[in-house]
């Protein structure tokens, strides 16, 4: 979710008097660090992967499964139990791997302990390393736990009990919810401050509207019966007309910040390489993330979406009414997005990256925006800042308001690592060998480490392709939003059609680089012929299987880019089979022929025996559905609408150690 850093959290409104001496040594820092790194060249294409676990416990009496709210304990084992291990006890090319608080206090991150390198045989050996993750936890939790890798929860914020142990949501008191107990939070001082403050600053709760799946007896207009009447003093909300009709309300930050993901982050050579790296990946966060939506089930209903995004963009949303645009302000200032969203700006200054495509309002400050120009940073990165930099901070600790600037980034990083975008430009951290960094935020975790690998490495892939060819899939933000928005909808891998890059150019480029065998590291200068027509002649609406498998002559797809990549590598005959089980994986996705975790499980809910058709998904179904996820991951389950055929519960695969 963020840095965690260990003190004391100011409240709202102590918080409020330090805001502009956060934002101010924010910047401070950062140009500390710009000035030590802008030059900085020559790091290696390392990176890595972050997987979010919910432990689930399983009443098999009471046919209930239940998130186990045992962070703090787990952890404590687990931390232990990795502080005693070297890496001569890991599987080869694994590291002994770091596990860390989320927020959800029933959930778990883990992180390889080391990245991996930019060789083969490290990129192949991701899936095992996910498997010993998640086999070092679950030799550690309770018999009767099990840690999920699984989007969101489809029973969090019943009215049933859906945790263990049980707590009543009567005195929630950081985030006022009708539905989800204060205990439900991780009691890292990090997470019930950021809820707290969230909804101080919004100056009311959190509200969540996702439209219910109607299926054929559910009942019409739909007025979730579950909403109790009775609701907390300082909310009138719920009462007034926030629960929206035909929909399933959601009322605190917990539902959003409770789901898990799949994150990955590249080192990358230099600053210039970052940014276009950034920019690259801004139009591929849609459609990765229609590509592995797996949430289709909120507070016990079926909703009409299959993804998270909306929301944990929802349960960040901390702007004002004014910022909102809901009551007129004085000065008009009108913030469009939460600070859990797309990205609004492409950053890099290759001549590629027309004006044109950043289409869409970006509020910036203004002052910040001088003081970065002032220092010699260029306007493209200096907007980027500072557009971040219109946020306050969410979480001061007392410990740590006078920093020394110099070797601190603790300032520039409360604001950073709590704008949360699909994708995120990152500075070196000061004393560290770690250098500019991208994070690849959009997609949903996935049931199995096979899958997770499997997408992990297409995008590593890709990205290796995008420097290598110096590629881009430009297309107007605007464009990008509104995939983000196709790309949530019911089924959106299958029957939503997502803009993409039609490119003329794109192709031809390929060819050329292929044909010169050239690697490109460095911005490439403005050709002379290259003549520019109008942006809407550059791209074209595609369905995810022209995307990903290319469309005739016009579009190599991004499988295409990324096997042009692999035809330049020297990998050998086995390891290229193993990758293309992934790439095949994806593949199968794009052209429908294998399902996405979303629609498994929806499917799963309604053809279940008990299901009424009334979008409920009741404890027993909840409780089937997560046996059955666990038995889909130990492959003692098959599932060949979702799976390739030949899934075997993975050990994981080695490649040779002097590979490629
Ligand atoms: N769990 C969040 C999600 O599903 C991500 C939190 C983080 O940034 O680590 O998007
Ligand atoms: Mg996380």
């Amino acid at each position: 979710m963020g840095l965690l850093y260990l003190g004391t959290p100011l409240t709202w409104d102590e918080a409020m008097q330090y805001a502009d001496h956060v934002r101010e040594h924010g910047i401070t820092q950062f140009l500390h660090t710009w000035d030590r790194v802008k030059d900085r060249w020559g790091d290696q294409l390392l990176w890595g992967d972050e997987v979010e676990y919910m432990v689930v416990t399983f009443d098999d009496e009471e046919k209930n499964a239940k998130l186990s709210l045992r962070q703090t304990e787990i952890l404590v084992k687990l931390n232990q139990v990795v502080g005693d291990l070297t890496d001569d006890d890991t599987p080869a090319h694994v590291t002994v791997p770091a596990f860390h608080p989320e927020y959800g206090k029933y959930m778990l991150e883990s992180t390889p302990g080391s990245p991996y390198t930019s060789s083969i045989s490290s990129l192949l050996s991701v899936e095992t390393n996910m498997h010993y993750r998640r086999t070092l936890t679950r030799k550690h939790l309770k018999a009767n736990e099990i840690p999920f890798t699984f989007t969101s929860f489809p029973r969090l914020g019943t009215r049933g009990v859906f945790t263990e142990p049980h707590h009543s949501s009567d005195d929630a008191k950081s985030s006022y919810s009708l539905f989800l107990a204060e205990e439900i939070t991780s009691p890292h001082p990090r997470f019930p401050i950021v809820v707290a403050n969230t909804r101080s600053r919004r100056g009311s709760k959190i509200a969540i509207n996702l439209p219910i799946f109607i299926d054929k007896r559910t009942p019409r207009p739909f007025v979730d019966p579950t909403i109790p009447l009775q609701c907390y003093p300082e909310d009138p909300e719920a009462k007034n007309g926030v629960a929206l009709i035909d929909h399933i309300y959601m009322d605190a930050s917990g539902f959003g910040f409770g789901c898990c993901c799949l994150q990955l982050t590249f080192q990358s050579c230099n600053v210039g390489d970052a940014r276009r790296m950034y920019d690259a990946l801004v139009p591929v966060g849609p459609i990765m993330l229609a590509l592995t939506a797996a949430s289709p089930a909120w507070r016990g209903y079926l909703a009409d979406v299959d993804c998270r995004w909306n929301v944990i963009a929802g349960s960040a949303d901390d702007r004002t009414p004014e910022e909102r645009g809901l009551n007129p302000s004085k000065d008009d200032y009108i913030i469009p997005k939460s600070r859990y969203d797309s990205v609004d700006l492409y950053i890099s200054n290759d001549w590629i990256n027309k004006p044109e495509y950043n289409d869409v309002p970006a509020p910036y400050d203004k002052g910040i925006f001088q003081r970065l120009c002032n220092h010699g940073i260029d306007e493209m990165l200096a907007k980027h800042i500072a557009h971040l930099f219109i946020r306050d901070p969410l979480v001061i600790l007392s410990e740590a308001i006078n920093q020394d600037d110099t070797t601190s980034n603790h300032h520039f990083e409360s604001i950073q690592s709590t704008n949360w975008q699909t994708v995120r430009f990152k500075p070196p951290p000061p004393n560290s060998p770690i250098g500019w960094r991208v994070e690849f935020r959009p997609m949903e975790v996935q049931m199995t480490d096979f899958e997770n690998a499997a997408f992990a490495v297409f995008i590593v892939l890709l990205s290796r392709a995008i420097l290598a060819f110096n590629l881009n899939f430009y297309i107007p933000i605007s464009k990008v939003d509104q995939n983000m928005a196709r790309a949530q909808r019911r089924d959106a891998a299958r029957s939503v059609h997502l803009r993409a890059v039609d490119h003329v150019r794109l192709r031809k480029l390929l060819q050329r680089r292929r044909n010169y065998f050239a690697i490109v590291f460095s911005t490439v200068p403005r050709p002379l012929y290259v003549k520019d027509g109008p942006i809407e002649d550059e791209y074209e609406e595609m369905t995810m299987e022209e995307i990903f498998v290319g469309k005739g002559s016009k579009f190599p797809g991004l499988l295409g880019v990324v096997k042009a990549y692999l035809d330049i590598l020297d990998v050998d005959e086995e390891d290229r089979l193993q990758i293309s089980k992934y790439l095949d994986l994806v593949r199968r996705r794009a052209i429908g022929s294998l399902q996405t975790p979303a629609t498994w499980i929806r499917n799963f809910v309604r053809s279940h025996p008990s299901y009424n058709h009334d979008s409920v998904v009741s404890q027993e179904i909840n409780y089937d559905l997560m046996v059955a996820v666990d038995e889909i991951e130990r492959g003692v389950r098959r599932v060949p609408e979702l799976l390739p055929e030949d899934y075997t519960p993975t050990k994981g695969y080695h490649s040779k150690p002097n590979g490629p």
